[in-house]
């Protein structure tokens, strides 16, 4: 029997067309028909137009919608395929794959580099690629892009133009398409424990800051007075912040006084952050941060907002981060 499959449009290159402002989403499910069905398989597909946005537009509440409207369908689909711009689609796919963690169809987030109605575009392969992902079965948030699948909670976008835009961090790809056909890595598919209930609470008082030498522990001040309740720090390397002239680590023990969550992580793409190393991370360390060891940025972030949400208890919080909740992060690995 066919499988069941719901594609939800939200917008990006993929949907696009050339607007008199620049590319800009314009098409329609119903306008991607042919295409969208000369790929599709023995897959019996249903089509929902759900936003309209270049993904830089896309906000929280958007992936609140979007999760609860994912919630109320999956009962009724075998898969569901997210067409999503690529610009944010790995923000997306963390914050989902939290929200939606215990999920039991496969939810397959895709985009391209070049759109649909492009005569070379990725966008057909990309979505042959979710659509035949989706009816494989393995339960979960996953990336299908350029013949590879990547865990939703592991993608991030590392190429502007080309069309290997997406890359599987600190973790193997789930998947990947060669002579051999799909070759699903089975033992990178996290477990699912537990029932589903979409878990869509988020805050959005979340703030990001990046470290550069010269950095003034005064943009902390900023955080708390604009009632963050939350913040992600790309550390340099291992995790390491300055003390130097202006102590940046002593000023971020004032801002976790006044009740901030302090996540810190390293700016390097690869290989994650571990306090212990230097003093510049143990000193952070013994204040008390939070470590998003290995994670993205966009996991970080997301996890944050999404743990921030589910509770304000600061003690639940940091058990949040002492555990991977959907393959985000490898901390035994890290925690030396
Ligand atoms: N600006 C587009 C977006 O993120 C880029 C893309 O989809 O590739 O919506």
């Amino acid at each position: 029997m066919s499988k069941k499959i719901l594609i939800i449009n939200t917008g990006g290159t993929l949907s696009s067309v050339m607007k008199e402002n620049g590319m800009a989403p314009g098409l329609s499910t119903d306008d991607m028909l042919s295409e969208l069905r000369m790929v599709s398989g023995d897959a019996d597909l249903s089509f929902m137009d759900f936003l309209a946005l270049d993904s830089a537009n896309i906000l929280p509440r958007d992936w609140v919608s979007l999760a609860k409207k994912i919630g109320e369908e999956q009962s009724n689909y075998d898969g569901i395929v997210v067409i999503h711009g690529t610009d944010t689609l790995a923000y997306t796919s963390s914050m989902l794959s939290f929200m939606l963690s215990n999920i039991a169809i496969p939810v397959v987030i895709t985009g391209s580099q070049l759109s649909m109605k492009h005569p070379v575009a990725d966008a057909m392969e990309n979505c042959r690629l979710a659509i035949y992902m989706a009816c494989e079965g393995y339960p979960g948030v996953f990336v299908a892009f350029n013949r590879k699948v990547i865990l939703g909670s592991r993608a991030s976008k590392v190429r502007t133009l080309s069309f290997d835009a997406f890359e599987s961090i600190n973790y193997p790809n789930v998947a990947e398409v060669s002579s051999l056909g799909l070759k699903v890595n089975e033992n990178v598919v996290p477990d699912r424990h537990g029932i589903f209930k979409v878990k869509s609470s988020i805050s959005e008082e979340v703030g990001v800051i990046k470290m550069y030498p010269g950095i003034k522990s005064s943009v902390l001040s900023s955080i708390s007075k604009a009632g963050y309740k939350g913040v992600y720090i790309e550390a340099f390397g291992l995790g390491g912040m300055p003390f130097r002239d202006d102590d940046f680590i002593g000023a971020l023990k004032g801002l976790m006084d006044d009740g901030v969550a302090v996540l810190v992580g390293t700016q390097c793409r690869y290989e994650g952050s571990d306090l212990n190393i230097y003093e510049t991370g143990k000193r952070a360390k013994e204040i008390g941060v939070m470590q998003a060891f290995d994670m993205t940025t966009e996991a970080a972030v997301t996890k944050l907002m999404w743990a921030l949400g589910q509770t304000d208890d600061m003690d639940e919080i940091r058990e949040y981060f002492k555990v991977s909740l959907c393959g985000e992060v490898d901390i035994e690995g890290h925690e030396r």
